[in-house]
Protein backbone atom coordinates (compact mmCIF):
# COMPACT_ATOMS: atom_id res chain seq x y z
CA UNK A 1 0.00 0.00 0.00
CA UNK A 2 1.13 3.28 -0.95
CA UNK A 3 2.70 5.45 2.39
CA UNK A 4 1.83 8.96 0.87
CA UNK A 5 -1.43 10.25 1.34
CA UNK A 6 -3.06 12.99 -1.53
CA UNK A 7 -2.95 16.59 0.18
CA UNK A 8 -6.78 17.33 0.21
CA UNK A 9 -6.79 13.79 2.21
CA UNK A 10 -3.84 14.40 4.12
CA UNK A 11 -5.53 17.92 5.05
CA UNK A 12 -8.94 16.81 5.98
CA UNK A 13 -7.39 13.91 8.09
CA UNK A 14 -5.51 16.77 9.79
CA UNK A 15 -8.52 18.78 10.46
CA UNK A 16 -10.44 15.59 11.69
CA UNK A 17 -7.89 15.14 13.99
CA UNK A 18 -7.50 18.44 15.36
CA UNK A 19 -11.50 17.81 16.01
CA UNK A 20 -10.94 14.92 18.32
CA UNK A 21 -8.26 16.40 19.93
CA UNK A 22 -10.08 19.51 21.03
CA UNK A 23 -12.59 16.71 22.32
CA UNK A 24 -10.08 15.56 24.65
CA UNK A 25 -9.54 12.37 22.30
CA UNK A 26 -5.66 11.66 21.87
CA UNK A 27 -5.53 7.67 21.39
CA UNK A 28 -6.44 6.25 17.89
CA UNK A 29 -5.51 2.76 16.89
CA UNK A 30 -5.33 0.84 13.89
CA UNK A 31 -6.55 -1.95 13.07
CA UNK A 32 -6.41 -3.82 8.96
CA UNK A 33 -8.21 -2.24 6.94
CA UNK A 34 -9.91 -4.10 3.95
CA UNK A 35 -7.59 -4.05 1.47
CA UNK A 36 -9.58 -2.93 -2.04
CA UNK A 37 -12.70 -1.25 -2.35
CA UNK A 38 -14.59 -4.15 -4.07
CA UNK A 39 -13.76 -6.33 -0.86
CA UNK A 40 -15.76 -3.85 1.40
CA UNK A 41 -19.45 -5.69 2.08
CA UNK A 42 -22.29 -2.77 2.87
CA UNK A 43 -21.80 -2.49 6.64
CA UNK A 44 -18.15 -3.57 6.98
CA UNK A 45 -16.75 0.50 7.73
CA UNK A 46 -18.91 0.35 11.09
CA UNK A 47 -16.32 -3.02 12.15
CA UNK A 48 -13.41 -0.50 11.07
CA UNK A 49 -11.13 1.07 13.72
CA UNK A 50 -11.88 4.76 14.27
CA UNK A 51 -8.70 5.55 12.30
CA UNK A 52 -10.35 3.42 9.26
CA UNK A 53 -13.63 4.99 9.53
CA UNK A 54 -11.92 8.43 9.27
CA UNK A 55 -9.52 7.63 6.15
CA UNK A 56 -13.10 5.90 4.77
CA UNK A 57 -15.03 8.52 5.53
CA UNK A 58 -12.88 11.21 3.54
CA UNK A 59 -12.31 9.31 0.69
CA UNK A 60 -16.13 9.36 0.25
CA UNK A 61 -16.39 12.57 1.62
CA UNK A 62 -17.89 14.17 -1.42
CA UNK A 63 -20.30 11.30 -2.15
CA UNK A 64 -21.34 10.64 1.81
CA UNK A 65 -23.83 13.02 3.08
CA UNK A 66 -25.93 9.82 5.00
CA UNK A 67 -26.67 10.81 8.26
CA UNK A 68 -26.51 7.10 8.44
CA UNK A 69 -22.94 7.50 8.20
CA UNK A 70 -20.55 4.75 10.91
CA UNK A 71 -19.96 8.17 13.33
CA UNK A 72 -23.04 9.03 14.05
CA UNK A 73 -24.81 5.76 14.66
CA UNK A 74 -24.31 5.75 18.71
CA UNK A 75 -24.71 2.26 18.66
CA UNK A 76 -22.22 1.40 17.06
CA UNK A 77 -20.05 3.34 18.05
CA UNK A 78 -20.02 2.41 21.47
CA UNK A 79 -19.49 -1.45 20.47
CA UNK A 80 -16.13 0.35 18.62
CA UNK A 81 -15.19 1.95 21.65
CA UNK A 82 -15.39 -1.29 23.98
CA UNK A 83 -13.76 -3.28 21.19
CA UNK A 84 -10.63 -0.70 21.55
CA UNK A 85 -11.15 -0.87 24.86
CA UNK A 86 -10.00 -4.37 24.68
CA UNK A 87 -9.12 -6.46 27.99
CA UNK A 88 -7.31 -2.94 28.99
CA UNK A 89 -3.48 -3.21 30.83
CA UNK A 90 -3.18 0.37 30.51
CA UNK A 91 -2.98 1.33 34.22
CA UNK A 92 -2.19 -0.88 37.51
CA UNK A 93 -5.57 -1.50 38.34
CA UNK A 94 -5.69 -4.68 35.86
CA UNK A 95 -3.40 -6.28 38.62
CA UNK A 96 -5.17 -5.41 41.16
CA UNK A 97 -7.78 -7.69 41.48
CA UNK A 98 -10.55 -5.89 38.83
CA UNK A 99 -12.74 -8.85 37.78
CA UNK A 100 -14.27 -7.43 34.78
CA UNK A 101 -14.34 -3.90 32.72
CA UNK A 102 -17.37 -2.09 33.85
CA UNK A 103 -18.23 -0.41 30.50
CA UNK A 104 -21.38 1.53 30.94
CA UNK A 105 -25.02 0.94 30.40
CA UNK A 106 -28.09 2.20 28.63
CA UNK A 107 -29.58 3.46 25.85
CA UNK A 108 -27.03 5.05 23.03
CA UNK A 109 -29.41 7.57 22.12
CA UNK A 110 -29.67 8.43 26.30
CA UNK A 111 -30.26 12.43 26.14
CA UNK A 112 -29.13 12.11 29.91
CA UNK A 113 -25.91 10.24 31.36
CA UNK A 114 -25.06 10.01 34.42
CA UNK A 115 -21.57 9.78 35.39
CA UNK A 116 -19.67 8.31 38.64
CA UNK A 117 -16.46 7.68 40.03
CA UNK A 118 -15.51 3.94 39.78
CA UNK A 119 -17.16 0.32 39.90
CA UNK A 120 -17.11 -1.13 43.73
CA UNK A 121 -17.14 -4.98 44.50
CA UNK A 122 -20.54 -5.32 43.29
CA UNK A 123 -20.48 -3.96 39.35
CA UNK A 124 -17.17 -5.54 39.47
CA UNK A 125 -19.03 -8.89 39.78
CA UNK A 126 -21.55 -7.61 37.38
CA UNK A 127 -19.88 -5.60 35.10
CA UNK A 128 -22.68 -3.22 35.49
CA UNK A 129 -22.56 0.36 37.23
CA UNK A 130 -24.28 1.05 40.08
CA UNK A 131 -25.92 -1.68 40.76
CA UNK A 132 -25.18 -2.02 44.56
CA UNK A 133 -26.70 0.23 47.38
CA UNK A 134 -25.50 3.51 45.67
CA UNK A 135 -27.37 1.97 43.04
CA UNK A 136 -30.23 1.87 44.04
CA UNK A 137 -30.62 5.00 45.28
CA UNK A 138 -29.36 6.33 41.77
CA UNK A 139 -32.77 4.07 40.52
CA UNK A 140 -34.79 5.70 42.75
CA UNK A 141 -33.47 9.20 42.10
CA UNK A 142 -33.93 8.26 38.46
CA UNK A 143 -37.49 7.33 39.10
CA UNK A 144 -38.14 10.53 40.60
CA UNK A 145 -37.63 12.13 37.37
CA UNK A 146 -40.14 10.10 35.72
CA UNK A 147 -37.70 8.03 33.66
CA UNK A 148 -36.51 4.99 33.98
CA UNK A 149 -32.64 3.66 34.39
CA UNK A 150 -32.90 1.91 30.79
CA UNK A 151 -33.72 5.48 29.09
CA UNK A 152 -30.71 7.02 30.33
CA UNK A 153 -26.87 6.08 29.85
CA UNK A 154 -24.68 5.24 32.95
CA UNK A 155 -20.67 4.90 33.08
CA UNK A 156 -18.09 5.82 35.64
CA UNK A 157 -14.98 7.77 35.08
CA UNK A 158 -13.18 4.74 34.81
CA UNK A 159 -13.57 1.15 34.05
CA UNK A 160 -12.33 -1.05 36.99
CA UNK A 161 -12.56 -1.71 40.58
CA UNK A 162 -9.79 -0.08 42.76
CA UNK A 163 -8.73 -2.17 45.45
CA UNK A 164 -10.57 -1.60 48.52
CA UNK A 165 -12.49 0.72 46.53
CA UNK A 166 -10.07 3.60 47.14
CA UNK A 167 -10.42 6.79 45.11
CA UNK A 168 -9.03 6.83 41.46
CA UNK A 169 -6.01 8.04 41.07
CA UNK A 170 -5.16 11.09 38.91
CA UNK A 171 -3.39 8.80 36.38
CA UNK A 172 -5.33 6.09 36.50
CA UNK A 173 -8.21 9.05 35.64
CA UNK A 174 -6.31 10.40 33.06
CA UNK A 175 -5.55 6.84 31.55
CA UNK A 176 -9.20 5.81 31.61
CA UNK A 177 -11.09 8.80 30.45
CA UNK A 178 -10.14 9.29 26.68
CA UNK A 179 -12.85 6.23 26.51
CA UNK A 180 -15.83 7.92 28.71
CA UNK A 181 -15.07 10.99 26.43
CA UNK A 182 -15.90 8.73 23.52
CA UNK A 183 -18.81 7.33 24.88
CA UNK A 184 -20.12 10.73 25.78
CA UNK A 185 -19.30 11.66 21.79
CA UNK A 186 -20.84 8.85 20.85
CA UNK A 187 -23.87 9.45 22.67
CA UNK A 188 -23.74 12.99 22.60
CA UNK A 189 -26.31 13.48 25.45
CA UNK A 190 -28.28 16.53 26.12
CA UNK A 191 -27.00 16.74 29.99
CA UNK A 192 -24.51 14.71 31.51
CA UNK A 193 -24.63 14.61 35.40
CA UNK A 194 -21.29 14.11 36.92
CA UNK A 195 -21.76 12.39 40.61
CA UNK A 196 -20.01 13.35 42.95
CA UNK A 197 -16.93 15.30 43.76
CA UNK A 198 -14.31 12.85 41.39
CA UNK A 199 -16.47 12.87 38.53
CA UNK A 200 -16.83 16.34 39.15
CA UNK A 201 -13.37 17.49 39.54
CA UNK A 202 -12.18 15.08 36.91
CA UNK A 203 -14.39 16.10 33.92
CA UNK A 204 -14.47 19.76 35.28
CA UNK A 205 -10.57 19.91 36.07
CA UNK A 206 -11.37 22.51 38.67
CA UNK A 207 -10.60 21.81 42.19
CA UNK A 208 -13.51 23.03 44.73
CA UNK A 209 -15.65 22.13 46.66
CA UNK A 210 -19.10 20.25 45.98
CA UNK A 211 -21.40 22.82 47.51
CA UNK A 212 -19.51 25.63 44.88
CA UNK A 213 -19.26 22.69 42.00
CA UNK A 214 -23.49 22.36 42.72
CA UNK A 215 -26.73 24.23 41.22
CA UNK A 216 -25.38 25.41 38.23
CA UNK A 217 -25.08 24.11 34.44
CA UNK A 218 -21.40 24.24 32.73
CA UNK A 219 -20.91 24.00 29.07
CA UNK A 220 -19.07 20.74 28.31
CA UNK A 221 -17.84 19.69 24.82
CA UNK A 222 -20.85 20.13 22.81
CA UNK A 223 -23.66 19.37 25.95
CA UNK A 224 -24.49 20.91 29.94
CA UNK A 225 -23.28 19.53 32.58
CA UNK A 226 -24.57 19.66 36.28
CA UNK A 227 -23.05 18.08 39.76
CA UNK A 228 -24.99 16.50 42.21
CA UNK A 229 -23.64 14.50 45.44
CA UNK A 230 -23.18 11.01 44.43
CA UNK A 231 -25.40 8.47 45.85
CA UNK A 232 -22.54 6.81 48.17
CA UNK A 233 -22.62 10.03 49.84
CA UNK A 234 -26.30 10.78 50.20
CA UNK A 235 -26.41 7.19 51.99
CA UNK A 236 -24.04 8.17 54.52
CA UNK A 237 -25.91 12.01 54.89
CA UNK A 238 -29.22 11.53 53.53
CA UNK A 239 -30.39 15.14 54.70
CA UNK A 240 -28.32 16.33 51.57
CA UNK A 241 -30.84 14.04 49.54
CA UNK A 242 -33.08 17.71 49.40
CA UNK A 243 -29.53 19.46 47.75
CA UNK A 244 -29.72 16.71 45.19
CA UNK A 245 -33.05 16.92 44.61
CA UNK A 246 -32.71 20.51 43.68
CA UNK A 247 -29.63 19.63 41.14
CA UNK A 248 -31.96 16.80 39.89
CA UNK A 249 -35.00 19.39 39.27
CA UNK A 250 -32.86 21.88 37.76
CA UNK A 251 -32.01 18.64 35.08
CA UNK A 252 -35.75 18.06 34.50
CA UNK A 253 -36.39 21.35 33.53
CA UNK A 254 -33.98 21.57 31.28
CA UNK A 255 -35.41 18.23 29.89
CA UNK A 256 -38.65 18.73 30.19
CA UNK A 257 -39.12 16.35 32.40
CA UNK A 258 -42.22 16.09 35.18
CA UNK A 259 -41.94 14.34 38.46
CA UNK A 260 -44.70 11.54 38.18
CA UNK A 261 -47.82 12.29 40.43
CA UNK A 262 -47.56 10.43 44.18
CA UNK A 263 -49.57 7.76 44.68
CA UNK A 264 -52.39 8.03 47.05
CA UNK A 265 -51.02 6.98 50.61
N1 LIG B 1 -20.02 4.10 42.70
C1 LIG B 1 -19.65 4.62 41.52
O1 LIG B 1 -19.13 5.72 41.45
N2 LIG B 1 -19.87 3.90 40.45
C2 LIG B 1 -20.47 2.72 40.47
O2 LIG B 1 -20.62 2.14 39.42
C3 LIG B 1 -20.87 2.22 41.72
C4 LIG B 1 -20.63 2.92 42.83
Amino acid sequence: MSSTLDPNLRRALADRFRYYKELGIYDFYRQSVVANEQDAQPGVARALSPTAVVIREEQNFSATTSLESPLTDAASSLRQIRQDLGDCTRCRLHKQGRKQIVFGVGNPRAELMFIGEAPGADEDQQGEPFVGRAGQLLNNMIKAMGIRREDVYIANIIKCRPPGNRTPERDECETCSPFLMRQIEAIHPRALVALGAVAAKTLLAINAPMTELRGRWYDFRRTKLAVTYHPAFLLRDPRQKKEAWKDLQMVMKELGLQAPAKSPE
